[in-house]
């Protein structure tokens, strides 16, 4: 019975802390077998049902109430896995939301044909409630951008982590190398996702630092975002030595050699 309830508990904070509704649709279901004495399968199925419909039809609605709204899922603005989607990963205020997808049509009026992956965003529901493992996002204010990439030497929409992160441009010799610094510091955490990141065909991929550049640009001359956070010898390897708005995120978060954060005020 006790290991029972305790399974039952960490399958709640496990869908909670990836989808933040999906403990609740759980326990609705949990709640649902017991009276309605369904089939391990049936309940099941009906987790699945509410949840598709919460996630596609129902969220996308009540999270407006809260100044939520979702990112575009196709065209210019666009998520770089479906799961970000899947797992209501893609919600921010509609401020961000407007800069992010006029950012996406400069982009792609510069570069025809490139589009903007974005990562994680923020939940859609409460500010305080942050999307782990990014502490941060929990105001619907921050959003991650992929890097842009060559793959086999030609201009690509994907990139070489199925998630986005965890394949790093790491420093040069001569560079800077806060992963080192902070490692040995014993912030742990700070390039662990690397090693978790399978990297089949990573090794095809090289940074677009042009289109990485001009999509940095674009997010530095808008007076509404107020940080930038790349990692330091990307900041200067990529001229942006003397851009104030792009800080140094701090050895407690994650490497940021592989995306790109901003924030608006
Ligand atoms: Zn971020």
């Amino acid at each position: 019975m006790v290991i029972r309830v305790f399974i039952h508990f960490l399958v709640v904070v496990i869908l909670t802390t990836l989808t933040q509704v999906g403990g609740i649709v759980y326990l609705i279901c949990l709640i649902s077998k017991r009276k309605l004495q369904l089939s391990v399968a049936k309940s099941l199925a009906t987790f699945f049902v509410i949840y598709l419909v919460s996630t596609f039809l129902l969220i996308p609605l009540l999270s407006q109430l809260g100044d939520r709204r979702p990112l575009p899922i196709f065209g210019k603005l666009r998520p770089l896995t479906f799961w970000t989607i899947a797992l209501n990963r893609h919600y921010v205020n509609t401020e961000l939301k407007d800069i992010s997808i006029e950012i996406a049509n400069q982009f792609s009026e510069e570069y025809p044909g490139s589009k903007i992956n974005y990562l994680d965003a923020n939940f859609p529901f409460f500010r305080g409630f942050p999307l782990p493992p990014h502490l941060s996002h929990d105001d619907g204010k921050k959003l991650d951008l992929a890097f842009s990439y060559f793959k086999r030497g030609e201009r690509s929409n994907s990139a070489p982590s199925i998630i986005g992160y965890g394949v790093y441009e790491s420093p040069m010799e001569t560079e800077i190398n806060y992963p080192d610094i902070c490692q040995k510091q014993g912030y742990w955490q700070y390039g662990f996702i690397g090693n978790l990141i399978p990297k089949w065909d990573s090794e095809q991929y090289v940074v677009d630092q042009e289109r990485t550049s001009f999509i940095i640009n674009e997010l530095l001359a808008k007076s509404d975002i107020s940080k930038i956070f790349i990692e330091p010898h990307l900041k200067q390897r990529w001229g942006f030595d003397r851009e104030n708005k792009i800080r140094f995120h701090g050895c407690q978060a994650v490497r940021h050699d592989d995306h790109i954060h901003f924030q608006i005020k």
